[in-house]
């Protein structure tokens, strides 16, 4: 079960991109409140992002700048932003079972940006992608049936909730990247940490 944001696909620099293409055409005070309208819709959402939703609200109070922000938004070339390593890193899983993406995110745009980021192909189509994952883990199960589960994730406080959730049956992964990596949880620490995901194919192999 492969995570996607900060695991495969650098999405602190995706998110500072878009940022900054926002401030260069809306303005600093329009991204600023295109900004905050995103955290409210997050918000609104139980901590869900949905893009949508943020640019029908924006497109309400700024009309002008409607079609600017949804095409920096719409346009993100996501396929920039998969980490160097990480084609190597699900061929190994490939090698070693069945590789699956297991993504919290809005039904839209995280699904968009698992599709036009290549990361869909490179698992074959095997991509889940739910409100908050932890809550999902028997439909998870259910679907791709394994006596043995690898979860690869940047939040340790995931990986904490899943192993209590399923037990030995799980081996977690920490990749330490992006701004999660130092964040510790409390219950059961990681089985194994790798400081980014060029080190899955090693991990995999002491795993199995
Ligand atoms: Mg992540």
């Amino acid at each position: 079960m492969l995570d996607v944001d900060n695991t495969l696909l650098d999405n602190d620099r995706l998110k500072s991109d878009v940022a900054a293409a926002l401030v260069a055409s809306l303005g600093r005070a329009g991204a600023e409140r295109f900004s905050e309208l995103y955290e409210q819709a997050r918000s609104d959402r139980d901590g869900v992002v949905d893009y949508l939703e943020v640019l029908r609200r924006f497109g309400i109070e700024q009309p002008d700048l409607a079609n600017a922000a949804a095409a920096i938004v719409d346009g993100v070339p996501f396929e920039r932003y998969l980490y160097p390593g990480t084609r190597g890193a699900v061929e190994a899983c490939w090698a070693a079972g069945t590789p699956v993406v297991l993504s919290d995110g809005d039904p839209v745009y995280q699904v968009a940006k698992i599709e036009r980021s290549g990361i869909a192909a490179l698992v074959r189509g095997g991509v889940l992608v739910y409100d908050h994952k932890e809550r999902h883990v028997a439909q998870v199960m259910r679907r791709f049936p394994a006596h043995r589960y690898i979860m690869v994730d940047d939040k340790a406080a995931t990986l904490s909730r899943m192993k209590e959730l399923m037990g030995g049956r799980l081996t977690s992964v920490h990749v330490r990247q992006g701004h999660y990596a130092d964040e510790e949880a409390p219950g059961p620490p990681p089985d194994r940490t790798i400081p980014s995901i060029d080190g899955l194919a090693a991990a995999l192999a002491l795993i199995a």
